[in-house]
């Protein structure tokens, strides 16, 4: 493997103007690679490349199906090289091998989804009587910077990108500091499906430095971020400065209702991928399950379980799909959910499983769940952001639904009953920007996704998203007679 990687600026690989990271592999501790620093500088010239493809028409005078067949061929470029890229993703993200390649498949499958919608983005005629024609036209916004959280490198840059391009924005990319790496290959697949250069920038930078001045530029026309609510209230706060709308996707604490109708064999399966794919660092995680007291005692010993029947090693040692789970991204990730355990436990909360840092090298959490916790807890509230899952206890629907409803977030929801009156009533009632009937994931690119509350505003995925990225322009004629 490489052991240094530049930047890509105006379709060429350079070196950084605040000089190199180490990458580390969270899966062994050791250092993987170095990557070159972007400083403001290097952002300027991005952001000034990007402009100068959006003002020449290069992308945006294009037939739609035209730009739609490049983005469609960016993400067959993603499959033709997914054994490279699932590897570099897992070795610097934690993530067994197997998830690395369902995030890769994801992503060619953004690209696929917003290759195909690109010629469907069509305005409309507004009758305005015989003396005039009206109509609408949706225009690029023009540079859209999109900054990239760590947790799905791959699968985040993919999502925004695909939708970007296809509606003939140039695009910046912030990749994250701790996983930069496998966005290599989306300036490689810009490259090899002709798109001209500067239309897709990826850079590496500290947020504070690259990740500001990216936010903050003038040039910039529409932002776009997932990571954390802090981060996400100072770019917003930069975007507004500049008058540019963004989309903040910003996390979660979502509940799964398990009623006591619930199938609960199925719903180990949603144990399994709801908080221990990924480690739990997912945006989505179903990090809380409010279980009603006459099912309880059976759920915790269901989940536990499937808790630890996980087998837990670096994920290059995880080619195939199966009851595995990786590190976390970095040690101070995984210190900082050790600690939110133990303060759960001071609270009063119960370790059912896991719970401790594993005796290895690597970012290792046993895969955990935490009994007994109340609503008023610090762990029923705060985001952990790894494999820990907390269990608490309801009598009737209201009271489900107010301990689902009683954090800042409102990402996605979940409700588990064979009741259609009970699942359709909850779905109502769940504060947030998804809600799954038993099953938790459904869904797909597809399906607008996007946060009530403290998880943020806009939506991505499904045709919603390709209004973040187009501004409606109204054309008004008068006719002569
Ligand atoms: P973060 O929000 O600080 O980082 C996300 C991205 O923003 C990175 O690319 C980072 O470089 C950039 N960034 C940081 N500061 C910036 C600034 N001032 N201006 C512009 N860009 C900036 O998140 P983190 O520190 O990597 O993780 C902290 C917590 O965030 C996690 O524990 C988790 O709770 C949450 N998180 C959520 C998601 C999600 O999908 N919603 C993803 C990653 C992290």
């Amino acid at each position: 493997m490489k052991t240094y990687w530049q930047n890509y600026i105006d379709g060429a690989w350079v070196d950084g103007g605040a000089g190199r990271i180490d990458v580390i592999n969270p899966g062994t501790g050791e250092r993987l690679a170095e990557q070159a620093l972007a400083d403001a500088g290097d952002v300027d010239r991005a952001v000034m490349a990007a402009r100068r493809v959006h003002l020449s028409g290069a992308l945006s005078d294009l037939r739609p199906v035209e730009r739609g067949r490049m983005v469609q061929a960016m993400g067959r470029y993603l499959m033709d090289h997914i054994d490279e890229i699932a590897e570099v993703l897992t070795l610097e993200q934690g993530k067994p091998l197997w998830e690395a390649r369902i995030e890769v498949e994801g992503a060619a499958r953004y690209f696929e989804y917003y290759g195909n919608q690109a010629e469907t983005v069509e305005g409309r005629s507004i009758p305005l009587g015989k003396g005039y024609f009206d109509f609408t036209t949706y225009e690029p916004f023009g540079v859209s910077a999109q900054i990239i959280p760590w947790n799905y490198p791959v699968e985040m840059t993919a999502r925004s990108l695909s939708a970007a391009l296809a509606t003939g924005n140039a695009c910046v990319i912030k990749t994250p500091e701790l996983t930069p790496l496998s966005n290599a290959w989306f300036a490689s697949a810009a490259e090899a499906v002709g798109l001209p250069k500067g239309a897709v920038n990826i850079l590496c930078g500290l947020g504070h430095e690259a990740g500001a001045a990216l936010s903050a530029h003038p040039e910039v026309n529409q932002i776009v971020f997932t990571g954390s609510v802090p981060t996400g209230i100072a770019i917003a706060t930069s975007a507004a400065k500049n008058v540019v709308p963004c989309v903040l996707e910003l996390g979660g604490k979502s509940a799964a209702i398990v009623h006591d109708d619930a199938d609960l064999d199925a719903f180990e399966n949603d144990v399994r991928w709801g908080i221990y794919f990924n480690a739990g660092q997912v945006c989505s995680a179903m990090s809380r399950v409010i279980v009603h007291d006459s099912v309880h005692d059976e759920l915790v010993e269901r989940m536990v379980g499937v808790a630890q029947s996980l087998s837990v090693k670096p994920g290059i040692d995880q080619p195939e799909y199966g009851a595995t789970m990786g590190a976390m991204v970095s040690d101070a990730q995984r210190d900082r959910a050790a600690g939110m355990i133990q303060a759960a436990e001071a609270d009063g909360a119960t370790v059912a499983t896991g719970g401790r840092k594993m005796n290895i090298p690597g970012a290792f959490l046993e895969p955990t769940i935490l009994t007994g916790v109340t609503p008023d807890m610090a762990i029923a509230n705060d985001e952990v952001f790894g494999p820990v899952l907390s269990v608490l206890k309801f009598r009737d629907d209201d009271e489900a639904i107010q301990i689902a409803n009683g954090t800042p977030y409102g990402l996605v929801g979940g409700v588990f009953t064979s009741d259609l009156d009970r699942a359709t009533t909850a779905a109502r009632q769940i504060r947030a920007g998804q809600v799954f009937v038993n099953e938790w994931y459904a869904g797909g690119v597809e399906t607008p996704f996007g946060g009530y509350g403290k998880s943020g505003y806009g939506r991505e995925k499904g045709r919603e998203a390709l209004w973040n990225y187009v501004q409606t322009k109204n054309v008004a004629i008068k006719l002569k007679g």
